[in-house]
């Protein structure tokens, strides 16, 4: 008997407690699943395409090499302004092929941010020269420009900007120094592709158009993504691109004449039908990306221990540009638990990402004596601070509501 009472009333109190949760959770069963990027969202869009192309190039069985290669260079040069597009493999490939392509030598000296996914600074020490890394900036998380100063040395060679998380780096600035100092710059476009770059004079530029010589990644999740991995070096100089055409492929220029060590890095003609059917949509998709962006700023803006991202340009400057492409939505969580809002996230279903949790100098592969703890005092907090929150192309209201939601009522508590 006692036991019937008591399995009636675990019956009633797990009913209770369902009820409970099912009428407090009512929006989230409604709702779509968060995911950190959608690409099988965004895929459905444009399904028909994609599979068309794909399908052509298996019947053509033109997988290396194949026009569509040579049309995506072709469409990727226009959309950017830029003379030459030399596809590759993926996005470290293109930045160890630019300096390769520079002629840089081993002792040569690159300055580059310690804030940053590794491959730029992993690239650079594969390749014998020296890394200099120096702290970013707390408001746009790139690199800063009076460390850039701070750091250079007789030995100093090039500067490596990244467009971090989708927001150019200052070049009016980098460009200046580099001009005064006779330095090459390789801007890291791989998070920034499509986006705007406002010169002090008010001009528009595309980020990856303006140093001498850019790269990016097509790694599924970034902004432009293909189905497996990708990448492509950019640059105005022909001298240079007849160079880095020739290293992709093995250091020839003619058939099975090998004038210089090269590697193999090419991009798929499948990849490339990919990208043919997503490049037209690519200023859409980083306008989507920036109204999801603004959405949550509003919602953010003004909440404890919150700090929302800079990037938004004066709407009546310039209506319809990107100077932010938002390939992360990056908060930083000051005087409060950074990691207890992400497992918050987590346990509410909404996914969230630390970029990045450890500097690159800290890092044990890039550790070096040369380093003073005490000179990357920025982004040594930011590590601690920073959350990427969900951002692609198809999140919709409900879900950003539920997200900012979720946020303000944990950093009210
Ligand atoms: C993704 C990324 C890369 C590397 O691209 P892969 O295609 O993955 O090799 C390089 N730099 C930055 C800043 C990136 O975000």
């Amino acid at each position: 008997m006692e036991s019937i009472i008591y399995k009636l009333l675990n019956v009633f109190i797990v009913y209770e407690y369902n009820f409970c949760n099912f009428t407090r959770n009512y929006q989230l069963i409604s709702m779509r699943k968060i995911q950190m990027v959608d690409l099988k969202g965004q895929y459905e869009h444009i399904k028909e395409r994609v599979n068309t192309s794909v399908i052509d190039v298996i019947e053509s069985t033109a997988f290396i090499n194949g026009p569509e290669v040579h049309l995506f260079q072709k469409e990727l040069e226009d959309y950017l302004g830029v003379k030459h597009v030399i596809p590759c493999a993926n996005g470290t490939d293109a930045l160890q092929v630019a300096m390769m392509g520079l002629g840089l030598k081993p002792g040569d000296e690159l300055i580059t941010a310690d804030f940053t996914f590794a491959a730029t600074v992993e690239v650079i020490a594969l390749l014998g020269l020296t890394p200099v890394l120096v702290d970013v900036d707390p408001v746009t998380f790139n690199i800063d420009i009076s460390a850039i100063k701070r750091a250079i040395t007789p030995r100093t060679k090039a500067i490596v900007p990244i467009h971090l998380f989708g927001l150019s780096a200052e070049m009016d600035e980098i460009m200046e120094i580099a001009h005064e100092h006779d330095l090459f710059v390789i801007e890291d476009n791989a998070q920034g592709i499509g986006s705007d770059y406002i010169s002090k004079d008010g001009s528009k530029i595309k980020t990856g158009s303006i140093g001498h010589v850019a790269t990016t990644s097509f790694f599924p999740s970034k902004n432009l993504g293909c189905y497996g991995d990708g990448g492509a070096i950019f640059t105005n100089d022909d001298d240079l691109a007849h160079t880095i055409r020739g290293i992709v492929n093995h250091g020839m220029y003619e058939r099975y004449h090998h004038d210089v060590i090269g590697v193999n890095s090419r991009l798929d003609s499948i990849q490339a039908a990919v990208l043919r059917a997503k490049l037209p949509n690519l200023d859409a998709y980083n306008t989507t990306r920036r109204n999801a962006a603004i959405q949550y700023t509003k919602a953010l803006t003004g909440v404890e221990n919150i700090i929302t991202p800079t990037g938004f340009c004066d709407s009546d400057i310039c209506d319809d540009c990107h100077c932010h492409v938002f390939h992360q939505y990056t908060l930083r969580v000051i005087n409060a638990d950074r990691d207890a809002l992400a497992q918050h996230l987590n346990d509410k279903g909404i996914p969230c990402g630390v970029y990045y949790p450890i500097p690159l100098h800290s890092q044990k592969a890039y550790e070096d004596d040369r380093y003073n703890d005490a000179d990357f005092k920025v982004t040594n907090q930011l590590v601690k601070e920073v959350i990427s929150l969900p951002m692609h192309t198809e999140l919709d209201d409900e879900q950003i509501n539920f997200i900012t939601e979720t946020i303000i009522n944990f950093v009210g508590n």
